[in-house]
C-alpha cells in the first residue's frame, strides 16, 4: 500500500498514538512516506536505477526506505507560521510549539519571502545548523517574442559558450570576438582540489573525517552551484538585453545516452550541467525570455557554416574544422551556433500557427 490517502486510513492512529504527533506531524509523516515511494517507483519505472534484474535494482527493491534524523521534514502553515515583521517562526515540535524563533535571509530573500511565499517549508539541519526552505511561487511573465538566438553550449573545459546561429557573439565572458566562452578553470581547480582533500580523508575512516569529508562536499556544491548562478545570470541577463531568445541542449537526453555506455562519466559533471540548464530555464522565464530545448545529436560534429556532419570536423578538442567547406571555428562556439540555430527553428515550428 503506496497511496497518502490508503496509508492514512490505515496507520494514522498507529502512528499519532504511538510516537505522541499531533495530528498534523502525524499526516506529515505519513506524507513523506508516500512521496518517497512515489519517488522510488518513478525513478524504478525510468530505469534511473538500473535494468530489471539487475544487481542495484534489486538491492533497492528488496530494502524499505530509511530516513535519516536530520532529513527534511515538511511544515505547513498550521504546523509553522511565519512572522515577517518580527523576523520569527513559530513552530510545532515533538516537545511542543517554539515560539519566536528567531530566522535571517538576504534582503532579497526576505523582499521575495514577505510577498510570495507560499504552501509547505522544509526544515533541513545541516552541519548542526537549522534551515528553512520555503517555497514562493511567482507570477508568470509573459515571454517576449525573441529577434533571433543564442545557444548554449555545455563543455567542462568552457562550461558554458554562447553564439549567435550568424556566428556574432554575445555577452560579458572571456569572449574571442566571435561566441563567448565562460571557462571552468576556476571550477576544475577547486573540484580537483577537493578531490584531493577527499582522498586522503576517506583513507582516514574516522568519524571526524567523515564528518570533514560530508562538510567538504557541501561546500563544493555550493561553489559550483554559485559558479551556475553568476553564468547563467549573465547569459540571461544578455539575452534580455539583446531581445534574443535562448536555446539550451535537451540534457536530459545526453545523461541517459551517456549513462547507457559509461557510468563514469556522469558524475558532478553531469549533475552540474543539469543545474545549470535548470537555472538557465527559470532566470529566463522571469525575465520574459524565449527559451528553447533543441536536440543535441551532433552539435559538436556538424559543421555551422554549411551543415556537414563528420567525425573528422574535431581534429582536436578545442579545434572544428569542416572537411568539407573548410569553415574553422572553436569547437565550442561551432557548437553554440548550431544549437543556436536549431533553437530558431524550434521557435519557428512551433509559433508556425
Ligand atoms: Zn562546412
Amino acid at each position: 500500500m503506496f497511496r497518502n490517502y490508503d496509508l492514512r486510513r490505515h496507520v494514522y492512529g498507529q502512528v499519532k498514538d504511538r510516537y505522541g504527533l499531533a495530528a498534523q506531524a502525524a499526516q506529515h509523516v505519513i506524507k513523506k512516506v508516500a512521496d518517497a515511494y512515489a519517488t522510488l517507483h518513478a525513478n524504478l519505472r525510468s530505469g534511473h536505477l538500473g535494468r530489471p534484474g539487475s544487481v542495484r535494482r534489486e538491492r533497492v527493491q528488496a530494502r524499505p526506505i530509511v530516513f535519516r534524523p536530520g532529513a527534511a521534514q515538511p511544515f505547513d502553515d498550521r504546523c509553522l507560521s511565519w512572522r515577517m515583521d518580527a523576523r520569527t517562526v513559530s513552530i510545532w515540535t515533538v516537545g511542543g510549539r517554539m515560539k519566536g524563533v528567531a530566522f535571517t535571509a538576504s534582503a532579497d530573500q526576505l523582499t521575495l519571502l514577505a510577498a510570495h511565499r507560499k504552501g509547505e517549508s522544509d526544515l533541513v539541519c545541516r552541519d548542526g545548523r537549522w534551515f528553512l526552505i520555503a517555497t514562493c511561487d511567482l507570477p508568470d511573465v509573459p515571454v517576449r517574442a525573441p529577434d533571433g538566438f543564442v545557444g548554449v553550449d555545455l563543455g567542462i573545459a568552457n562550461i558554458a559558450t554562447t553564439a549567435t546561429a550568424t556566428g556574432t557573439g554575445t555577452g560579458t565572458g572571456t569572449g574571442t570576438g566571435d561566441g563567448v566562452r565562460h571557462s571552468g578553470k576556476t571550477l576544475n581547480a577547486v573540484r580537483h582540489r577537493h578531490r584531493e582533500l577527499r582522498r586522503r580523508l576517506q583513507a582516514k575512516q574516522t568519524k571526524s573525517a567523515r564528518r570533514l569529508l560530508k562538510r567538504r562536499r557541501r561546500k563544493e556544491a555550493r561553489f559550483a552551484a554559485d559558479t551556475n548562478h553568476t553564468i547563467a545570470r549573465r547569459i540571461v541577463t544578455e539575452a534580455a538585453r539583446t531581445g534574443r531568445g535562448i536555446a539550451l541542449e535537451d540534457l536530459q537526453g545526453i545523461r541517459d545516452r551517456v549513462r547507457l555506455r559509461k557510468p563514469q562519466r556522469v558524475t558532478l559533471h553531469a549533475w552540474s550541467f543539469h543545474q545549470l540548464g535548470h537555472f538557465i530555464a527559470y532566470k529566463a522565464a522571469r525575465a520574459g525570455v524565449a527559451l528553447v530545448w533543441v536536440d543535441p545529436a551532433y552539435t559538436s560534429q556538424a559543421c555551422s557554416a554549411c551543415g556537414h556532419v563528420a567525425k573528422n570536423n574535431r581534429p582536436g578538442q578545442e579545434t572544428f574544422a569542416c572537411t568539407s567547406c573548410g569553415f574553422a571555428e572553436h569547437a565550442d562556439v561551432n557548437a553554440a551556433r548550431n544549437i543556436a540555430a536549431r533553437g530558431e527553428t524550434g521557435w519557428a515550428v512551433s509559433h508556425a500557427a
